[in-house]
């Protein structure tokens, strides 16, 4: 047999390992901003082009690099950074690997313009896929500018997995928050598609936060400061009252590196205990400092986790530095429970006016009435005259024509069954719903009874009332009075800019503005209470949904909101409502499968419980 291992020319070599360091068009941007630290600049450029798909530039002005260093730093294992292996135990730089100049070289067209503060001229040096394509001495500003343009042209198989433009840029943002976040003392530009987003100057850590996640921060942040033999802590926490829904304001730091830490996270959420409403999370920023020995820097430069010596002390004192804080304010004794927080002070109005939501209980229905001018749901839509009815069912047709005293199904047996039946007793008497355990809603059918999970049925109508009202754009919107005003961040901005046309369907009647969204409308099942927190788990949703799955907009937006609106395991529900989520459900599209894959309703036949009773 012949020798049959060969050596991977280099280029592929770097095309492999670059699959490792590039992702997506955010890791590039971490890696050179990355870069630009470590090469101290004082300002620093982000300019990106489609979601960073056709361009990510960084400009700095920093140290730059020799003619043979910008041409060196494309090789793999070039660093300038580590020379031995003890280096590794006590590191001051992001980068040390050497090996991203040389992974984004070979899968990118990368422009490099650099200059030494010594040097009189400067170089430029043009790569495509690992190969030099031109190398000039040019006039150029101290520091370095690389442009990385068409990610991936090379490797078409990765330039498909990106995500649409917005999606792909908000993963840049959040590399450009961690960085930011870290180095309040240098000024950081950033331009997307030729719009300049953020312009921060150089402030101290509070302002830095307030700079980025909007001067409404400001007066939720409360310092935390411990310093002690394993790790000194400092940064931010967020009051209480301000606990979210939803994530993106947790940040951790460790050596000035943005990590995630379940651990730690637990230990903040132990502190924040008793103080927050449940499932609602506190916003922080907070930043530990530890022997560089007593961390685990044998990571992947790319990956977020670390591992720290001693994680159960750090637990402890972590978790007893933000409670500390949390007494020192004063914060913890104002704390009213009874009293929501969303009616603080967001809103730029004082006088409230007091809105009855609009009732969507169609009171004197009977589904199971034998009167034969009611007892189809068209039939008693048009009776009672509620217009609100005929709109909420446009397009929903089939489903309202369908005579509602025989409505199928399929049953475990697959066969389909005539469940209702006009002419039972109890049927005619109306008295056949009741609430179980504040759970359930049982009907009695025919031949049986039918138990549905009233959380999971309300999810599925609001979810196809949603969808409905985004895709044929006919949501009713019930104006306000007095317009509210919520202030955003600019992440948050651009995730409603995306979705605002989905919004408007729906019946949000907004205005954006800068960081200001004016509320002038809201759809009618949404109150304005429910709008502040509402929001934020919508831009939430959205920005994990549209990255995690392939399901559109409309169905994230319609699932979300069906999530939040919907009656509850534990509501007390009148006898009329109980009817109309038993109508309502049965005039859905599907009737089986909630909006999140879960069994709506279960039926026991009269066969069941005869065999039972055997
Ligand atoms: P690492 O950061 O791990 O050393 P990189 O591939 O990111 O590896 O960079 C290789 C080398 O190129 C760095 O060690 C540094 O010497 C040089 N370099 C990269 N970017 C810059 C920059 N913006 N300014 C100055 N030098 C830089
Ligand atoms: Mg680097």
């Amino acid at each position: 047999m012949t020798d049959v291992i060969k050596l991977l020319p280099d280029h592929v070599a770097n095309q492999i390992a670059a699959g490792e360091v590039v992702q997506r068009p955010a890791s590039v941007v971490k890696e050179l901003l990355e870069n630009a630290v470590d090469a101290k600049a004082t300002l620093i450029k982000l300019i990106v082009k489609e979601g960073g798909k056709s361009l990510i530039q960084v400009i700095d002005n920093g140290q730059g690099m020799t003619q043979t260093d910008a041409r060196f730093c494309f090789e793999r294992h070039a660093t300038s950074k580590i020379s031995s292996a003890d280096d590794l135990f006590d590191l001051h730089t992001k980068g040390f690997r050497g090996e991203a100049l040389a992974s984004i070289a070979a899968i990118a067209h990368v422009d490099l313009k650099t200059k030494t503060t010594q040097a009189e001229l400067g170089s430029h040096i043009q790569i495509e896929g690992s190969t030099v394509v031109s190398q000039e001495v040019v006039a150029a500003p101290q520091g370095t500018s690389i442009a990385v343009k068409n990610l991936f042209f090379n490797v078409p198989a990765r330039r498909k997995f990106l995500k649409s433009k917005q999606v792909e840029f908000r993963h840049i943002l959040d590399e450009f928050h961690r960085i930011a976040l870290v180095y309040p003392e240098i000024e950081f530009h950033l331009y997307h598609d030729g719009t300049e987003l953020f312009k921060l100057l150089k402030a101290n850590q509070r302002q830095r936060i307030c700079h980025i996640f909007g001067s409404r921060m400001n007066e939720r942040l409360v310092p935390v400061n411990e310093e002690t033999e394993v790790v000194t802590i400092s940064g931010f926490i967020c009051k209480p009252e301000f606990a979210k829904k939803s994530r993106g304001e947790q940040f951790f730091f460790a050596n000035d590196r943005f990590i995630k830490s379940p651990y730690l996270h637990h230990a903040v959420m132990a502190a924040f205990e008793g103080f927050i409403k449940p499932s609602t999370l506190p916003g922080y920023f907070l930043y530990l400092k530890v022997n560089p020995t007593s961390i685990d820097v044998n990571i992947h430069p790319t990956k977020t986790e670390v591992k720290f010596d001693d994680e159960q002390t750090l637990y402890a004192i972590l978790r007893s530095a933000v409670k500390h804080s949390l007494g020192q304010f004063n914060v913890v004794p104002t704390l009213d429970f009874s009293h929501d927080p969303n009616m603080d002070t967001p809103y730029a109005y004082t006088q409230k006016r007091a809105v009855t939501p609009q009732v969507t209980v169609d009171r004197s229905f009977n589904p199971f009435s034998t009167d034969k001018g009611g007892n189809s749901v068209a039939g008693v839509i048009q009776q009672n005259g509620n217009e609100a009815w005929k709109e909420l069912y446009k397009g929903l047709d089939s489903a309202v024509t369908k005579d509602f005293s025989r409505v199928e199904f399929e049953s475990d047996t697959d066969q389909l069954e005539t469940l209702f039946s006009a002419d039972s007793e109890e049927a005619a008497s109306g008295a056949t719903v009741f609430q179980l355990k504040r759970k359930y809603v049982v009907s009695t059918l025919k031949s049986g009874m039918l138990i549905i999970n009233q959380q999971r049925a309300h999810q599925r109508v609001l979810y196809e009332r949603f969808l409905k009202d985004i895709t044929i754009q006919q949501g009713m919107t019930q104006q306000l009075l007095f317009p509210i005003e919520l202030q955003y961040s600019l992440a948050e901005i651009s995730v409603l800019q995306e979705i605002r046309d989905s919004l408007i369907h729906m019946g949000f009647a907004i205005e954006i503005d800068g960081e200001t969204i004016r509320f002038k409308g809201l759809p009618v099942l949404i109150t304005e209470e429910k709008v502040t927190n509402l929001m934020d788990v919508l831009i939430a949703d959205y920005k994990e949904g549209i990255s995690a799955d392939n399901i559109s907009q409309a169905e994230i937006l319609a699932r979300s909101l069906s999530q939040n609106l919907s009656i509850k395991t534990g509501e007390r529900l009148e006898k009329e409502s109980q009817l109309a989520l038993v109508h309502d459900l049965f005039a859905c599209k599907d009737t089986v499968m909630s909006p999140f894959q879960r069994k709506i309703y279960t039926t026991i036949s009269d066969t069941d419980i005869e065999k039972q009773l055997n």
